[in-house]
C-alpha cells in the first residue's frame, strides 16, 4: 500500500485545520514514518559490520528532514556543490559525505575537497587528474556495461553515462596507488525504484567479485563497497513492498562467503533516497475547477511544478480525496494542473469519487524526488513544504515560492560587452 495507514489516519484529522492555516498546495512529511524506515533499514544490516547509510540528498534537499537522518546516524550523497554546501551547514564533514557526482568540474572537486574533504567517488578515470590534492582515500563509480541489465529510470549500463567501464576498473585503481592513495572503495547504482530485491543481491554479488578482482592484480584492500540506492516503493495499492529482510540476509551470507575466503570484508555502504522519504509525503491540494469535454478533468491548484514524475516518467501516484469514501460514486477524470502542457496531469483517466471545487486530493508517496524535482517552467512557483512532527505539531519547513523569487535572477547590476565596430 502507498501512504502507510497510521499517517493517512493521522493527517485525515488534522488535515482541515492545516490547509486552513498553510493553504493549499503543499507537500508534507511525516516525521514519525520516516525515522521508523530509517530504524528499519539499520536493524535489517545490523548483520553486516559497519552498515552505513548515505542518505541521497536529491531526493528530499531540506535541512529539518536532514537532521532526522543525521540523527539515525546517515550520511549525505551530495553531487553537486550546493547539496554539499547544504550537507556542511548542518554540521556534516569529512566521511559523512560521499560526492558522487558525474561530468565533474574542477570547481566542484575544489568544493568537495576544501573544509576536511569528503568520501570522493570518482565517476571516470580521467578525473584523477582535475582534483586538487590526492586525497587519502578515492571510491570509483563502476559501470558493468552489458554484464548488468539496468532498469527503466536509470536505463541500460551501456548506454548510461555514468561511471568507469569494466575494461578501465583495474587501471583506475592502479593509477591512484601511484599517485599515493591508500584506501579505497567501489561504488555502483544500477536501479531506480527496483522492486525486486535480488537486484541488489547481484549487485553486492558483482562489486565483491570486481573487489577481489582488483585485489589480486593490486596490493590493496577495499574499506567499504557502496551498492548504490534504487530500493523501490509501491506507488500503486496492489504491490508488494521491498523485501528488505531477505535482501539483507543473503547480503550477509555473501559477506561471510568473502569474508571466509579473503579473510577481511570491506564495511557496506548505501544511498537510498526513495525508501526512506518517498513513502512519507504526500502532495495537499484543492479542486478549483471541473471540465467536461472529450474527457472529464478535474483541475487542482497545485501544477507539475510541484511533482514532475507523473510528467516525466508516466508515474503512477495514488490518489485519495479527504473526507471521501472510496466506495463512493467513482467517475473517469484526468487530474490536471495549469501548465500549458499536456502531460502537466497527477492522473490520467483514474476513476475517482466525484469532487466538488474546494476538495482537497491527497497524491501520494511525493516524499522522494517530489518537490526536489519541481521546475519554474510557464512561471509557475514551487509549493511549501510542510513536516508532520511525532507530537502532531506541524511546521513549515520550506516556504512557497514567490514572485519575487521567480524575478530575483533578473534583477541585477546591468552587464554588457560592446565591440568596436568591425
Ligand atoms: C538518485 C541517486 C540515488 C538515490 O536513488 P533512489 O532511487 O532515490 O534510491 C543514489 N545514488 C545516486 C548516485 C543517485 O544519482
Amino acid at each position: 500500500m502507498p501512504m502507510s495507514d497510521s499517517y493517512r489516519k493521522k493527517l485525515s484529522c488534522l488535515l482541515p485545520k492545516i490547509v486552513d492555516t498553510f493553504g493549499t498546495p503543499f507537500h508534507i512529511y511525516d516525521e514519525k514514518g520516516i525515522k521508523e524506515t530509517c530504524k528499519k533499514l539499520n536493524t535489517a544490516f545490523e548483520k553486516i559490520d559497519g552498515f552505513k547509510e548515505f542518505f541521497a540528498v536529491k531526493a528530499l534537499p531540506n535541512p529539518s528532514i536532514m537532521k532526522i537522518m543525521q540523527e539515525m546516524g546517515f550520511g549525505f550523497d551530495c553531487s553537486s556543490t550546493p547539496e554539499i554546501h547544504l550537507s556542511r551547514q548542518l554540521g556534516s564533514f569529512k566521511e559523512d559525505i560521499m560526492f558522487t557526482s558525474n561530468n565533474t568540474s574542477i570547481s566542484q572537486f575544489e568544493t568537495a575537497q576544501k573544509n576536511g574533504g569528503c568520501i570522493l567517488n570518482l565517476d571516470d578515470i580521467s578525473l584523477i587528474a582535475k582534483l586538487t590534492d590526492i586525497p587519502d582515500l578515492i571510491c570509483f563509480r563502476y559501470n558493468p556495461g552489458s554484464r548488468r541489465k539496468g532498469n527503466k529510470i536509470i536505463g541500460n549500463p551501456v548506454e548510461s553515462k555514468y561511471g568507469v567501464s569494466h575494461d578501465q576498473i583495474i587501471d583506475a585503481y592502479s593509477q591512484s596507488v601511484k599517485l599515493g592513495v591508500k584506501r579505497f572503495g567501489i561504488h555502483t547504482m544500477l536501479a531506480s525504484n527496483e522492486l525486486n530485491y535480488e537486484y541488489m543481491v547481484d549487485t553486492t554479488r558483482m562489486l565483491l567479485d570486481i573487489v577481489e578482482q582488483i585485489c589480486g592484480k593490486l596490493d590493496i584492500t577495499f574499506e567499504f563497497i557502496n551498492i548504490g540506492g534504487g530500493l523501490g516503493i509501491p506507488y500503486t495499492p496492489d504491490t508488494n513492498p521491498f523485501d528488505l529482510d531477505s535482501m539483507t540476509i543473503e547480503i550477509a551470507r555473501i559477506f561471510k562467503e568473502f569474508k571466509g575466503a579473503n579473510g577481511w570484508a570491506p564495511r557496506l555502504y548505501m544511498e537510498s533516497g526513495r525508501y526512506i522519504t518517498g513513502p512519507h509525503g504526500v502532495l495537499v491540494t484543492s479542486v478549483i475547477n471541473h471540465k467536461n469535454i472529450y474527457r472529464k478533468y478535474v483541475g487542482v491548484d497545485a501544477s507539475m511544478s510541484a511533482l514532475m514524475r507523473p510528467g516525466l516518467y508516466n508515474a503512477y501516484h495514488h490518489i485519495h480525496i479527504h473526507g471521501k469514501k472510496e466506495s463512493a460514486l467513482l467517475e473517469k477524470v484526468d487530474v490536471v494542473g495549469a501548465l500549458c502542457e499536456n502531460i502537466d496531469k497527477f492522473a490520467v483517466q483514474r476513476e475517482l469519487p466525484a469532487t466538488v471545487k474546494g476538495d482537497i486530493l491527497v497524491i501520494h508517496d511525493t516524499g522522494a524526488h517530489g518537490h526536489a524535482m519541481g521546475f519554474n517552467y510557464n512561471g509557475h512557483l514551487r509549493p511549501k513544504e510542510l513536516l508532520l512532527r511525532e507530537d502532531s505539531s506541524v511546521e513549515l519547513i520550506r516556504r512557497a515560492e514567490t514572485m519575487e523569487d521567480y524575478f530575483s535572477t533578473l534583477t541585477f547590476e546591468p552587464e554588457t560587452l560592446t565591440f568596436e565596430e568591425i
